[in-house]
């Protein structure tokens, strides 16, 4: 308990991250908090579920894969993280919640940050009856050269 609170202390962030989860409307369990400054004391980042419950082993952070998949999806919902899907099955969360844009590089499977205002959308389809679009999200798949594509 006492190391517990001595890293909760010692990270400089994490008044910010308890202020964060407290915003979003969510109860600030250990897990959550523990989970929430893996995420959010270092720069813009995209983690898969798998990644994050690495990190937090390593970190002695005691908790399943499941309950990191939960709050992932509960930091999403509550405007915390964006889910970006590469591939069917495939997410990555992205603590970056402005409107960008990503390069998906399916060689090396990184994605990578492009700036909202680099791409732009000449023309969109109606949306379907009843719906509004909210935002448009790219994502521009590469490869490295000289490589290619097994499915090609
Ligand atoms: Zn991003």
């Amino acid at each position: 308990m006492s190391a517990y609170i001595s890293v909760m202390q010692s990270s400089r962030l994490s008044p910010d991250v308890l202020a964060r989860l407290r915003q979003a409307g969510l109860r600030p369990t250990r897990q959550r908090l523990a989970l929430a400054r893996l995420l959010f004391d270092a720069d813009n980042r995209h983690v898969t579920a798998e990644q994050l419950h690495g990190e937090a082993l390593a970190a002695s952070i005691r908790v399943s894969l499941a309950t990191v998949y939960n709050t992932l999806h509960q930091f999403t919902d509550a405007g915390l993280l964006r889910e970006v899907v590469v591939e069917p099955g495939r997410s990555y969360f992205d603590t970056n919640v402005e409107n960008h844009h990503h390069f998906f590089c399916e060689s090396s499977g990184r994605l990578q940050d492009i700036p909202g205002e680099l791409v732009m959308v000449g023309s969109l389809p109606q949306p379907p009856d009843g719906t509004a679009i909210r935002r448009v999200d790219v994502i521009i798949r590469v490869h490295r050269e000289g490589k290619p594509e097994a499915t090609a």
